[in-house]
């Protein structure tokens, strides 16, 4: 089975084939669709999968298709780009490594992003926030701490994912991206990507407003 049968656009195929990729992995098969028709998911990946790209290909599409604010070029003031899509990973690590998969399968037509993570300085993150990215790869701690000091604005977000949303349980972090969840509108799209199905996973995809579909 090759890539062209998913409904990604020819741009994303070039970009696909640019990375060498020949055939789709299991979990991308099962969830570019999914995801370009708009619907919630709850996906079974481990890392090593092809799960980055099941996710990122499909929302460069639909960030694409439905704004495209950011080809609007500099005419637009940064403060009123809004982030469109929020991506919530466990780690430092993830985080910068799903970040630079963004640049990497949207080198063809870039939206700004930004990766945000504890443990370094919180001010050259304000400033690359102000500058109106689109994406934002975050850890959820380091994400509350933007929040609350306003250097961030999530309402517009319009596409949520958890990565390895498992993990990020384990770590204990719960009570965090219960209070994102809060933050973030109603009327959105999310993406919970995990390498287990634990209760506690569960109890979350049931909490969100439309029943996810599931691709295992
Ligand atoms: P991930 O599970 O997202 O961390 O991806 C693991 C690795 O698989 C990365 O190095 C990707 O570049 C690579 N990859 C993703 N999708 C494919 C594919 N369809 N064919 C070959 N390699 C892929």
């Amino acid at each position: 089975m090759s890539f062209d049968t998913l409904g990604l656009t020819p741009e994303l195929l070039r970009v696909v084939a640019d990375e060498g990729y020949i055939e789709p992995t299991p979990v991308q098969r099962a969830a570019i669709p999914l995801v370009l028709a708009g619907r919630d998911l709850l996906a079974g990946a481990q890392t090593g999968t092809g799960k980055t790209a099941a996710f990122v290909l499909p929302m460069l599409q639909r960030l694409h298709a439905t704004g495209g604010r950011d080809a609007r070029g500099p005419a637009i003031h940064p403060d009123r780009r809004p982030v469109r899509a929020l991506i919530l990973a466990p780690t430092r690590e993830l985080a910068l490594q799903v970040e630079a998969s963004v640049r990497t399968y949207g080198a063809r037509r870039p939206i700004r992003s930004v990766v945000i993570y504890g443990g370094v300085g919180f001010e050259p993150q304000a400033r690359a926030l102000r500058a109106g990215p689109g994406i934002v790869v975050a850890t959820p701690g380091r994400l509350l701490d933007h929040h609350a000091q306003g250097t961030i604005d999530l309402s517009r977000v319009e596409i949520l994912v958890l990565d390895e949303a498992d993990r990020m349980l384990d770590m204990g972090f719960i009570r965090d991206i219960r209070r994102i969840l809060g933050l973030l509108p109603a009327r959105r799209q999310n993406l919970l990507f995990s390498a287990t199905f634990s209760g506690e996973i569960r109890a979350l995809a049931s909490s969100l407003p439309d029943r996810p579909a599931t691709a295992d």
